[in-house]
């Protein structure tokens, strides 16, 4: 029997509570690792922690793609880890994998077909990249701005980004820049992060909205309006980008996080200035579902994979340690701890 340590949801924050660590509970149960036909046995090694989780810990999630989690059962998400025994012809002992449904347990049997296959290759050797850069939030990222964004290289487009300093927003604003916008303004919760933006990531600027006046600040750093907003916040923040957006602009509806531990539908229904705004402007804003695009998923991966290993796109994380720290960790990125993509090292 092995010993393993898994994450089970303890409580429910309630729709409009804030997630607390003790919503979360970790346990250690004995598994029996044997295996059935088609099984293999994995290791974890990263797990990753989401905004759209926050979703999963309510009863009802608001969205028919998204299950909601079950109290006392272990939860799952983004993971990667190593195949430690296998009765899968496709999967040998030490292949790297990855589910977008793996347990938050330190050791998982899991059926083979639910698996895919990481080369490391891929993610430049930090296999945590394929939870980041060179997975879902890249993704997110490279389809939002290329399914949505209408950037158009040559064209002086401004681009703002919310969440400029998260998982996604990181990457959308270096994709901004690669793909021709003139100004890639980013909006973020700290002055260090606004310097990370811009010293390291190539922005052309940072706007810590946690310092007042957004309005003013948009106005200084995008002297001739705003083309684009790739837009992972919502509320007020929002309100203030889109009513400086030039008319035939396009919103990238990529996330709403500052509403999340509200009781409200997503999308949440916007303010009667800013429906008018759009309307007036020309603006589109249509919902933005990265798994919708699954069949673009292969190419686009590929385009992050040769950005990230030729220095084009530099990649972020906060890496916290141990699944003890799980429901810390998320947490911490729903308050914005986390620079650039948070993940959870579970072993070596
Ligand atoms: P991030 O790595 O960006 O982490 C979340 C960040 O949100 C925090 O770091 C924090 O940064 C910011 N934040 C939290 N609360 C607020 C608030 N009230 N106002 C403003 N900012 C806040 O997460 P991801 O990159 O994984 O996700 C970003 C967005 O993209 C989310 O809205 C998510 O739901 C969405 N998403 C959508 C997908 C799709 O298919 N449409 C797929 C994946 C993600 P700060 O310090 O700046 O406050």
């Amino acid at each position: 029997m092995l010993n393993v340590k898994r994450v089970v949801l303890r409580s429910r924050p309630g729709k409009n509570g804030h997630p607390v660590p003790e919503n979360f509970r970790v346990e250690e149960i004995r598994k029996s690792p044997e295996l059935k036909e088609g099984q293999v046995l994995v290791r974890t090694l990263y797990l990753s922690v989401d905004p759209y989780m926050r979703c999963r810990m309510n009863d009802d999630t608001g969205a028919d793609y998204l299950l909601p989690w079950r109290l006392d059962e272990c939860v799952d998400g983004g993971g990667v880890g190593i195949v430690e025994a296998s009765k899968n012809q496709a999967l040998s002992v030490g292949t790297i994998v990855t589910s977008f449904n793996w347990h938050w347990q330190t050791y998982d049997v899991m059926d083979g077909s639910l698996l895919q296959k990481v080369d490391p290759e891929m993610v430049d050797g930090h296999l945590s990249y394929a939870l980041g850069a060179v997975g879902m939030p890249g993704l997110t990222a490279f389809l939002g701005v290329r399914e949505k964004g209408h950037v158009t290289a040559g064209a002086h487009q401004t681009m703002v980004i919310s969440g400029a300093a998260g998982a996604c927003g990181s990457v959308a604003g270096q994709i901004a820049r690669l793909d021709g916008c003139e100004r890639v303004v980013g909006i973020c919760g700290s002055d260090q992060k606004c310097q990370t933006l811009v010293t390291e990531l190539g922005f052309t600027a940072g706007i810590n909205y946690r310092n007042g006046d957004i309005s003013s600040a948009l106005r200084e750093q995008c002297p001739r309006g705003i083309d684009i907003y790739f837009d992972n916040v919502g509320g007020p923040i929002s309100d203030a980008v889109i009513s400086q957006m030039n008319p035939g602009g396009h919103v990238i509806l990529c996330g709403q996080i500052s509403q999340y531990n509200k009781d409200v539908p997503y999308p949440p229904p916007l303010s009667e200035d800013t429906q008018e705004a759009l309307l007036r402007n020309n603006i589109t804003r249509e919902r933005f579902i990265v798994l919708n695009y699954m069949e673009k998923f292969e190419e686009g991966l590929m385009q992050l994979s040769h950005w990230v290993k030729m220095g084009q796109i530099k990649v972020l994380e906060t890496v916290v340690n141990g699944i003890e720290n799980m429901g810390e960790a998320f947490c911490s990125m729903m308050t914005g701890g986390n620079v650039g993509k948070q993940v959870v090292k579970i072993s070596d």
